[in-house]
């Protein structure tokens, strides 16, 4: 899977990695990140269209407090975010092929004192969030991609069951079915999974 530019203008202001800690508006946000910068933040114009990096399942559609209105798209176990849109054109669980127009730039949430997209990357192999996110390289195959990869269930902050996963995983519920084939389960999708349980998480 190649990793596309989600914009026409390729410049980029804030690399990834980027020391945040002494910045007033970023730091509290990346406090998780070691207050590294865990995207790429692209300069552009209010209301610039913004492309899909890769074909994916949409698996975010939500206004985030940092974020503003934010885009997640997945394929396998890689996500890419797209944040601070004015305006989002897709739907949770819509599947977008690359280079489609997902949303226009913006500059919503806190994390945003100019108007920028801000891109990141999540690998859902990882177990923390600060593990998952890795530095975008654009036009290059993503070395770590698998279509299919493991969840290990975790009830901490949530009980999971086979249809909260495919929320997760595709947006909606209607995909628990097919995550229960996969993994040969007997029970149904409201059914609540045992904590430290082993999921494949199918592709969309
Ligand atoms: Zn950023």
């Amino acid at each position: 899977m190649i990793i596309r530019y989600p914009v026409k203008d390729h410049t980029i202001s804030q690399p990834f990695g980027r020391d945040a800690s002494n910045d007033p508006i970023y730091k509290e946000f990346y406090a998780t990140f070691d207050y590294k910068h865990c995207g790429v933040d692209f300069p552009i114009a209010v209301g610039t269209e913004i492309s899909a990096s890769f074909t994916g399942v949409v698996v975010r559609c939500e206004n985030h407090v940092g974020m503003g209105n934010v885009v997640g798209v997945r394929n396998g176990n890689i996500v890419s975010l797209y944040a601070h849109l004015s305006k989002i054109t897709m739907q949770l669980g819509e599947i977008v092929n690359e280079g489609v127009l997902i949303g226009y730039s913006g500059c919503t949430g806190e994390a945003c004192p100019t108007p920028h997209l801000h891109f990141e990357l999540r690998d859902l192999t990882k177990p923390t969030l600060k593990e998952m996110v890795f530095e975008p390289r654009f036009d290059e195959e993503v070395s770590q991609w698998v279509s299919t990869f493991k969840y290990i269930v975790n009830n901490k902050n949530s009980k999971k069951t086979l249809k909260s996963l495919s929320k997760m995983y595709f947006g909606n519920e209607n995909k628990w079915e097919l995550i229960k084939a996969v993994n040969d389960y007997s029970f149904d999708g409201d059914c609540v999974l045992e904590d430290s349980l082993t999921v494949m998480i199918p592709n969309f």
